[in-house]
């Protein structure tokens, strides 16, 4: 692990959060961080696995849960690959009078 500000390694524990998470702190810089304070990008077994569950029409809520994104994430995700999807093109034929 490394300090989120000045990517030293020189980290320290330092107690715990209110939630009952481990706090480090950076003896370089001072900074003070908790686990994983850096936002962890979906590796690609997740995203198969989300792909699996999304053509069992699963609700977002579910998906999320069971691969452990968030659910915003997940909107973002499935809004993104609906967006390049190619759209049916959808004939609107209206019968114009006059
Ligand atoms: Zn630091």
């Amino acid at each position: 692990m490394n300090c989120p500000q000045c990517n030293s390694n020189n980290i320290v524990k330092n107690g715990h959060t209110h939630y009952g998470k481990q706090r480090f702190r950076c003896q370089e810089c001072r900074r003070q961080f908790g686990e994983n304070p850096t936002r962890q990008p979906i590796d690609e077994a997740t995203r198969s696995l989300i792909e699996k569950l999304l053509k069992e029409r699963l609700a977002l809520a579910a998906i999320a849960r069971v691969t452990g994104v968030s659910e915003r994430w997940l909107q973002m995700y499935v809004n993104q690959k609906y967006y390049l999807l190619p759209k049916q093109v959808e004939v609107t034929q209206k019968n114009r009078v006059g």
